[in-house]
């Protein structure tokens, strides 16, 4: 029904949280997935490749590989990402560096090479996992929720650039979501988030892998691009 069966997409940080769930939505609609990993493999995937987002070169070279295993990537999420949280007045340059260059330049590193290909092969799908931070704030992830922002900015450019090759580039902007990056939270906090989130509870990570399936297929969302697509129980609307 997607459209995706035996296209090449590929993941970054598709071995646990959301990356794993959107591996293996993919995977069950018959796509060949390629993801990345920085520590441990994921249960699910066609091809796992060693890392990390940070390395451009490593980068360039791992989508090599997977075009020479797999064939040409049709479609890529850009999905690692970390945070460092504090208090704005507490942040040291480290904290802001290290989100900046994992998210950011990350996400840069990993598609650039890919944004190449498709164009010109004048087709394909780019979907950015960014966050309701960056249009919301978030207590203590002034640097994190920076970083969201400008990819969710980047996404509506590439778009605009993009889309007279036929490619299209959208952003999925998840809410609380169950996964390890909210499993640290104190239960007094995450009940005060859950009462702020109309839906009162957090998302799982299908529920992302849908709007992101969403997002890459063909046939659903052909003519959808520059978009951002918030996955949040109605905590912004
Ligand atoms: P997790 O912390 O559970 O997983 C993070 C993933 O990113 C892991 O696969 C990790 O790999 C990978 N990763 C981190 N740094 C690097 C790096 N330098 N190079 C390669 N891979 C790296 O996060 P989630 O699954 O919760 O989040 C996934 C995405 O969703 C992120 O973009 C996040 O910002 C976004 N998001 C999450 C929300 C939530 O509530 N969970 C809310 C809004 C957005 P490894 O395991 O090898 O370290």
């Amino acid at each position: 029904m997607l459209g995706l069966k035996d296209k090449v997409i590929v993941v970054s940080g598709g071995n646990r949280g959301i990356g794993a769930a959107i591996v293996a939505l993919l995977e069950d609609h018959g796509a060949r997935v390629a993801y990345t990993y920085r520590t441990t493999p994921g249960p699910r995937g066609t091809l796992a490749l060693q890392g990390d987002v940070t390395d451009k070169a490593g980068m360039a070279a791992l989508l090599d590989r997977v075009e020479a295993e797999l064939g040409p990537i049709y479609g890529a999420v850009a999905n690692a990402a970390i945070h460092t949280d504090n208090l704005f007045h507490t942040l040291s340059e480290d904290q802001w560096r290290s989100v900046f260059e994992t998210n950011v330049f990350g996400a840069v590193n990993f598609m650039a090479p890919i944004t190449r290909r498709l164009a010109e092969r004048r087709e394909g799908s780019m979907v950015f996992i960014g966050s309701v931070v960056a249009d919301r704030g978030n207590f203590g992830q002034s640097n994190y929720s920076a970083t969201k922002g400008a990819i969710h900015a980047m996404a509506k450019s590439m778009a605009r650039e993009l889309a007279r090759k036929q490619v299209r580039v959208n952003v999925v902007a998840p809410g609380f979501i169950d996964t390890d990056m909210v499993k640290g939270l104190e239960d007094p906090i995450r009940e005060k988030l859950t009462r702020e989130i109309p839906m009162r509870r957090f998302g799982q990570p299908e529920d992302i892998a849908w709007a992101t399936a969403y997002l890459l297929s063909p046939v659903a969302s052909a003519y959808v691009t520059g978009e951002v697509l918030q996955v949040n129980g109605a905590l912004i609307t």
